[in-house]
């Protein structure tokens, strides 16, 4: 059971040395028990209270990690049932179905889709991770081979299916150094998938016909020693498998139910043959509360707003979506391109490069620092203001990319053009328009004259 802040901060050192960043023990208990700092952040903990204290600073929902190298990705350790409450933690991980069964030519094409879809938005990458290799011909040789193939086309992360432990061992013996995903062990076959799993040191699905069975096949499973578990409901149906989402994670966080202390996984791609239906369904299930998404196809159409769905839940509501502080080139810019400056806000960044992209003129996109603030709001908060702005772009190396000194800032802050020009004595300051609908005419003005 967690433990409370006071509970936690009986077992630290009470020194109040500062070493974890934090200015005391009690704060740095209050924060471990909210699950906002870690048990090796304090380098004074004994070897006694650590232990007491591994439960307190474990999550409710346990991370597992699947895969290895560039797409390896982990999953749960969740804390909230509510973005608002403090933030979602792992984001859901989008895999798609093959089969055995499929030509050469169909798998190929299908797998070249889940590598292709990979994007970057809002200054993070987004990508399909996971394959979920589905053995539809019973045929452990066959299997092998075609786990194999798929092992060689795709980096993503592995999830082996199959409910016959050998079939399940010859495809381990290609890709069993891969971390993959085993799928699945159920009340029948737990004994021989679980020891299979522990021996590999592999994640592995526990898939139940009832969510009392899949307690049971929880409990049986971390009895046996395993600890990297998924849950599968065992659900078909959109309604079904929504509420077993919903009361695997209430019963993990409210009731710190160990049995549902794990991730869960959910295949659409099983539910119905229908790539709308399964669209929507995945778009609920990413909401609530599902870790591993499965759907049958890989199109950039259906996989791309399901990937942003999953940015926008996932990232911190307390931080504002900020791009990196530099010059951005959009277009081929020269020597004689314009100059712009503007703050990091996401928003901002994407409105005003996207205008500046229609107007077909190349220009520098400078991104001045302002904490993921907007123009208005950072130029209030002293963030872009005239020495933070010539600062950057002093230290940017801009001056040695363009021959021309003139800068473009925005209209919204035309008042603090006056003070630049004295920080930036080199360069002259050029009013932009206020609205970022206005840049495409203003700048083929500029270049006008
Ligand atoms: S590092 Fe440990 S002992 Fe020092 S203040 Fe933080 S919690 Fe206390």
């Amino acid at each position: 059971m967690a433990l409370s802040g006071l509970d936690i901060f009986k077992l630290l050192p009470k020194t109040n040395c500062g070493d974890c960043k934090l200015p005391t023990c009690l704060a740095f208990a209050m924060k471990l028990a909210g699950g906002q700092a870690k048990l090796e952040d304090c380098p004074h903990v004994s070897e006694e209270a650590k232990e007491a204290l591994a439960d307190a600073a474990a999550p409710p929902v346990r991370g597992v990690v699947i895969g290895q190298g560039a797409k390896e990705f982990k999953t749960g350790e969740e804390l909230v049932l509510f973005r608002h409450e403090k933030r979602f933690v792992n984001p859901t991980g989008m895999g798609v179905l093959v089969s055995d069964s499929m030509s050469d030519d169909d798998l190929k094409a299908k797998v070249d889709q889940v590598n292709a879809d990979s994007w970057d938005r809002v200054g993070q990458h987004i990508e399909v991770k996971l394959v979920a290799l589905k053995c539809e011909s019973g045929d452990a040789g066959k299997f092998k081979d075609f786990v194999g193939k798929v092992s060689g086309m795709t980096d993503c992360a592995l999830m082996p299916m199959t409910e016959d432990v050998e079939v399940m061992k010859a495809a381990l013996e290609v890709i069993g150094d891969k971390n993959p995903l085993l799928y699945c062990a159920t009340a029948a076959n737990i004994e021989a998938m679980g020891e299979l799993a522990k021996e590999k040191g592999l994640p592995l699905v526990l898939k139940g016909d009832s969510l009392d069975s899949l307690a049971e096949l929880s409990d049986k499973a971390t009895g046996m020693g395993l600890k990297d578990l998924i849950l599968d409901p065992g659900t078909r149906a959109l309604k079904d498998t929504f509420e077993a989402l919903i009361a695997i994670r209430r019963a993990a966080l409210n009731a710190k139910f160990k049995a549902f202390g794990f991730p869960i996984i959910a295949l659409p791609c099983e539910e119905t043959d229908d790539i709308y239906l399964q669209g929507a369904s995945a778009g609920i299930y990413i909401a609530k509360y599902a870790d591993i998404v499965v759907l049958s196809e890989a199109d950039a159409w259906l996989q791309y707003p399901l990937q942003v769905e999953i940015q926008n839940i996932y990232t911190d509501p307390q931080k504002p979506m900020a791009v990196d502080s530099k010059f951005y080139e959009i277009g081929s810019p020269g020597p004689d391109s314009p100059v712009l400056v503007t703050t990091n806000f996401s928003l901002t960044y994407f409105i005003v490069s996207g205008e500046v992209e229609s107007s077909k003129i190349d220009a520098w996109l400078g991104i001045v620092d302002s904490e993921g603030q907007s123009v208005l709001t950072a130029w209030a908060a002293g963030k872009f203001v005239p020495d933070a702005i010539a600062k950057f772009i002093n230290t940017s190396g801009i001056a040695e990319k363009v021959n021309h000194r003139k800068v473009i800032i925005p209209g919204y802050v035309a008042q603090i053009s006056g003070e630049l020009d004295e920080e930036l004595p080199d360069w002259e300051i050029l009013i932009g328009p206020r609205e970022a609908a206005d840049i495409s005419a203003y700048l083929r003005n500029y270049v006008n004259q």
